[in-house]
């Protein structure tokens, strides 16, 4: 199966969000299984520098070509390679719309997504052979399933192309004016109900929804929980109406990136039959956070952004009666100011017990996943998370609110069986109950062994995802 993943922004060649990590990381499990994939992505500023730091081959394989859009801006088409892999990354290159520092929004989110979504099916249609799918990720090429079904609808070369779209995030839809229809040469009677139009907007998700072969997101629960009013963003009819297409697959995370015996970002090694390397990385953050040096005190983290999305104020509400118990805390954050505030006076209150840092610091990150014990993650909605994955990775046991990915991946731990806590209204009684429960369970020296081997023997690899998407992509060719 030949398959194309167009996404804005795929690691390392450009990276802003977990887009990215998905992005990179699933064509590398598609290739091992077989699979003819290639990466279509815009030549961002910040990809042209990573190709040259990177060493990475370059060729122009298309010169200057025309999109049939509203402008007389034309693209050229670069190639070069996913590093240390022999995948192709088709770079859509511009000066007008990718020359800027930042990869979104820069001189306009709109046309800059339209300009990418139609110069990679021009190029495509300039290529020896078709893709049997084209899978498309986020609002910024929600547009590609539109031209597909519309502009390129009797177009020979893609009579037998479907369309799989995922959804990273509902929270961003990329909706702009109706004029934006003009720019992209999209016929008018899209710009209804049925099709694009979102209360008298264009609302490019939308349309990657409305016409895309198969639609999914990045959790099962997600996929459900989309479909209700609290969670679907104004979004949950459109997506309620096309539910029999709706699938949830899991993201994986990089196993050898993320590998507690052999991470170059924590002090000490360790693996789940030689857990020694945990307890020492456990002391050497007790000693680098300014907390008391305690081994058998049981330490909680937190890494988030400090946004009300990750549920903050439940453990606001709760922390500073948890931290009365024999427990400590830590937590690496930047966001809102109310929770760095109120996470900074918590601090203050409780020193030698709790420690705070503002910032994001990737390897204090990591340092934090490997010297705890228990990982807090009372998210109010979580697409997918990667938070409690890599916490599971490093035998740190999530305490979560089941919802989204957090759901999919954390099993309520009964003695025997489950990898973690949680609860599920959202109420701090709940989270105060679970975070008591998981204490109760770290005095019970037995039941915490078979715990924290449960969670680092959970499968979150890219492995078992790739076969998902697999599925999905011969589901996706079986509807076109
Ligand atoms: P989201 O993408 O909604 O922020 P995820 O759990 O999917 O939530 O991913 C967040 C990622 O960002 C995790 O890998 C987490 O470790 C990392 N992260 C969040 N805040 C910080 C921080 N302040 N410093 C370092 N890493 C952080």
């Amino acid at each position: 199966m030949r398959v194309a993943v167009v996404s804005f922004e795929v690691y390392p060649l450009a990276k802003v969000g977990g887009l990215a990590d998905v992005a990179g990381a699933l064509p590398k499990a598609l290739k091992k299984k077989g699979t003819d994939v290639s990466i279509f992505m815009p030549f961002h500023k910040k990809a042209k520098d990573n190709v040259k730091k990177l060493e990475l081959p370059l060729e122009k394989v298309l010169d200057e070509f025309d999109l049939g859009l509203d402008t007389t801006e034309k693209a050229c088409l670069f190639k070069t390679i996913l590093p240390k892999t022999d995948i192709p990354v088709y770079l859509v290159d511009n000066a007008h719309y990718f020359s800027s520092e930042d990869v979104y929004g820069s001189p306009d989110g709109g046309e800059q997504a339209i300009f990418f979504t139609k110069a990679v099916l021009e190029a495509m249609k300039k290529m020896e052979k078709p893709f049997d799918v084209i899978h498309a990720n986020d609002w910024q090429t929600g547009l590609l399933p539109v031209y597909l079904k519309s502009v390129y609808a009797n177009d020979p070369f893609f009579a037998h192309t479907a369309s799989v779209y995922t959804i990273h995030n509902l929270g961003y839809q990329g909706i702009f004016d109706r004029s934006y229809m003009g720019f992209a040469k999209l016929p008018d009677y899209l710009f209804n109900i049925d099709g694009v139009e979102f209360y008298g907007n264009l609302n490019f998700m939308k349309g990657g929804i409305v016409f895309s072969d198969i639609v999914n997101t990045v959790s099962p629960t997600y996929a459900q929980e989309i479909t209700t009013a609290e969670y679907g963003e104004k979004l949950e009819g459109v997506l309620q109406s096309r539910s029999e297409v709706l699938y949830g697959v899991l993201n994986g995370i990089d196993y050898e990136e993320n590998d507690p015996s052999s991470d170059k970002r924590i002090p000490y090694h360790y693996s789940v039959d030689n857990m020694d390397g945990k307890w020492k990385d456990k002391e050497e953050l007790q000693k680098e956070m300014g907390l008391d040096v305690k081994p058998n005190v049981p330490l909680v983290g937190l890494i988030s952004r400090l946004v009300d999305q990750k549920g903050l104020d439940l453990i606001d509400d709760v922390m500073k009666y948890v931290m009365n118990c024999n427990v400590q805390f830590v937590l690496l954050g930047t966001g809102d100011k109310k929770y760095e505030d109120s996470f900074s006076n918590l601090a203050r209150e409780f020193p030698g017990k709790a420690s705070v840092k503002i910032g994001f610091d990737i390897n204090l990150a990591q340092r934090i996943y490997a010297g705890c014990d228990f990982f807090l993650m009372p998210s109010r909605y979580e697409p997918c998370g990667l938070g409690q994955m890599y916490s599971l990775r490093y035998g740190t046991i999530p305490i979560v609110r089941y919802t989204g990915g957090l759901a999919d991946t954390v099993e309520e731990f009964d003695g025997v069986k489950g990898n973690g806590f949680g609860f599920k209204p959202y109420d701090s009684a709940y989270l105060a109950r679970s975070i008591l429960k998981a204490l109760y369970f770290y005095h019970r020296k037995d039941e915490m062994k078979t715990l924290i081997r449960n969670a680092m023997t959970t499968d979150l690899s890219w492995e078992r995802s790739a076969d998902e998407y697999l599925k999905l992509y011969e589901l996706a060719l079986k509807n076109h």
